[in-house]
């Protein structure tokens, strides 16, 4: 299994990408997940001290993104070409999702490059290596997919669209200004624990905007709910690390994202610290 990736920005770590999963899982049975709210008033007040940019963003006001007819051809196993087009079928998606979403709020959304290479070995941000097979450099505005063996040998159609859907969260973040108040907010904090919990708090985020698009597109995707179940439980056990923060949490905002189906239920600044540990 593959395990978060990280991006070197001037010499501190922070990152921009998912629990990577893209090959596919052995099922369980399904498991009925909970949502649960957000009550702690201390996150209220700490919230307040951050930049209006990242808790009071335009975007959160986008409302409900519906559903909307995503049916893109099934990648087959042992194809690359197959999960080439699979992803480039989802690209298309999200870029009519998100186009929709910034209309209705006056922004302006330009779809990110995508690069998607079974040779790509690095990217203009950093290295693509079997642990850190894709991310998003803001520099660049661009997401780098680095397809192995094991990705085409059985592709895992559900998890291959929400790594996407993850970086293109990244690339909602930069078009609305959430990445950049998050990087001067990052470098001028100081003590380790206070900057990883930011960290958590912007890769959560990205995570729970892929689970938004698995929320509109679920039904023509398809999103099969024991495969969806199966990545929850994955993530919970085995996603957990420093700079992305507890599995639980990152499978809390996945689910977040997709049973709120709005951008407003991804506002993890506001979120108590239990829920970015
Ligand atoms: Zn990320």
């Amino acid at each position: 299994m593959r395990i978060p990736l990280l991006a070197v920005v001037t010499g501190a770590v922070v990152c921009i990408a998912a629990p990577l999963l893209m090959s596919e899982p052995a099922l369980a049975a399904p498991r009925v997940v909970t949502q649960v709210t957000h009550t702690d008033s201390a996150a209220d007040s700490a919230a307040r001290s951050l930049p209006t940019a990242l808790t009071k963003n335009r975007i959160y006001r986008s409302g409900s993104v519906g559903t909307m007819n995503c049916a893109p051809s099934a990648p087959q196993n042992g194809s690359a070409a197959s999960v080439t087009r699979f992803l480039a079928q989802v690209r298309v998606c999200l870029n009519r999702l998100w186009t929709k979403q910034f209309d209705k709020v006056g922004l302006s959304f330009r779809a990110p490059k995508v690069v998607v290479s079974t040779r790509l070995t690095r990217s203009p941000c950093r290295k693509l290596t079997v642990t850190t097979p894709a991310h998003y450099c803001p520099t660049s505005q661009a997401i780098y997919v680095r397809l192995f063996k094991t990705d085409i040998k059985q592709p895992f159609a559900l998890a291959l669209a929400k790594t996407l859907a993850h970086e293109y969260g990244h690339h909602v973040q930069k078009r609305t200004g959430i990445l950049n108040a998050f990087y001067n907010l990052y470098f001028r904090t100081s003590g380790t624990t206070a900057r990883r919990v930011l960290n958590h708090r912007m890769e959560l985020q990205a995570e729970c905007l892929s689970g938004v698009f698995l929320s509109a597109s679920s039904d023509s995707l398809p999103v099969d709910f024991e495969q969806y179940d199966w990545i929850l439980k994955w993530t919970t056990k085995n996603a957990s690390d420093t700079e992305h923060g507890k599995g639980r949490n990152i499978a809390y905002w996945l689910n977040r994202g997709y049973t709120s189906g709005s951008v407003n239920g991804c506002n993890t600044w506001i979120a108590p610290a239990s829920r970015a540990v």
